[in-house]
């Protein structure tokens, strides 16, 4: 029979299935996630209070499916650490870890490559490999955590790949980070960050943990969606829109809409007064994030141009931030690490 990743089960599932299909007894089982999920330890061989017949015993059932590191880049300016691993297949995926005074946010990956295809990233350029495991996706917290020797307080699901095109890993990895035995982290601290799947963002409204739902917007009309997110051909403006009031009316907490702003293409007054209008019925949050270099040769905004677009959204009562990219000096957004990687290679 061949071993089993212990981080793709859920505290109750590894409970059941080592007490019950392995005659474990329930502390062991305790034990075991105690070095993994805090101490950060990932062989069974170095459990030092596991006798030597259980941890070969364990090691005969199961592995610790933690990523190798193959590329680690850390900002100069900022801390901010990409990670580049790979997968026991051989494929390969990133995080990010951004060091904030109080806190320390990770972005995950929830797939090998992303079907979407938008054209300001790497990650959409190179393709759909498959889904990550909830293990896999687990697996880059833990991997963080014990490598740069840090807790990680915030997780955003934004890295590589559509976290809905990949619902119910993601979601089962949300619900074991937040379980308190294993990285009991809150759902407030969770945010799941999708192109708009809006079936999917209507489903998510009713998961049992209070977390954070961020919509890559991007553009104000069709018009200029269409042009830069494919996904909008299927699930248009007005119909991610109605979507987002849904989820709202349900769980009433407030989206955070990510404009990525390009040069030229979504950065006016007019722009700006589209975008208010557009969600005026909604309680958001707006992150304005200048664009980085990307695949489609996309510019920046001025300064000026930026701030007058955030001075209308704000006039308007809209809450914004114009955000600089974190680790602008090793290229730490969305996609970028393996692409680089690749064309290393
Ligand atoms: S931005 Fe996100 S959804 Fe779009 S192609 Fe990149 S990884 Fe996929």
């Amino acid at each position: 029979m061949s071993k089993k990743n212990i981080l793709d089960f859920s505290y109750e599932e590894l409970m059941a299935y080592m007490t019950e299909e392995l005659d474990v007894k329930k502390f062991r089982v305790d034990q075991i996630v105690d070095w993994i999920y805090d101490k950060h330890v990932f062989e069974f061989q170095e459990m030092s209070n596991l006798s030597k017949d259980f941890r070969d015993f364990m090691d005969e059932k199961f592995f610790v499916g933690i990523p190798e590191p193959i590329d680690i880049k850390t900002s100069k300016i900022d801390k901010t650490t990409k990670f580049l691993w790979e997968l026991r297949d051989g494929n390969t995926v990133e995080s990010v870890a951004l060091f904030y005074p109080k806190r320390v946010s990770a972005c995950i990956s929830t797939q090998v490559g992303c079907a979407l295809k938008c054209a300001f990233c790497a990650t959409g350029a190179s393709g759909f490999t498959r889904d990550l495991t909830p293990g896999e996706i687990i697996a880059q917290v833990l991997a963080m955590e014990k490598i740069k020797n840090i807790r990680i307080n915030n997780i955003v699901y934004m890295g590589m790949g559509e976290p809905l095109l990949n619902y119910e890993n993601t979601i089962k990895s949300v619900k074991m980070l937040n379980d308190k035995r294993l990285k009991n982290l809150g759902g407030r601290h969770i945010t799941i960050s999708t192109s708009g799947i809006v079936p999917r963002i209507e489903e998510l409204a009713e998961i049992p943990i209070e977390i954070r739902l961020s919509v890559s917007l991007h553009a104000p009309t069709n018009i200029q969606r269409d042009k830069i997110m494919p996904i909008n051909h299927k699930y248009p403006v007005e119909e991610l829109i109605q979507a987002c009031k849904n989820y709202q009316k349900i769980t009433n907490k407030r989206v955070t809409f990510e404009y990525t702003a390009i040069k030229g293409f979504n950065d006016s007054e007019d722009d700006a007064r589209n975008l208010a209008a557009l969600i005026s019925d909604l309680k958001v949050m707006v992150n304005v994030i200048p664009v980085n270099d990307n695949p489609a040769g996309f510019e920046k905004p001025s300064k000026r141009f930026l701030d007058t677009f955030a001075r209308i959204l704000i006039n308007k009562g809209i809450d914004v931030t114009i955000r600089a990219e974190k680790g602008s000096d090793i290229e730490a957004a969305c996609g970028q690490l393996k692409k680089r990687f690749i064309e290393k290679q």
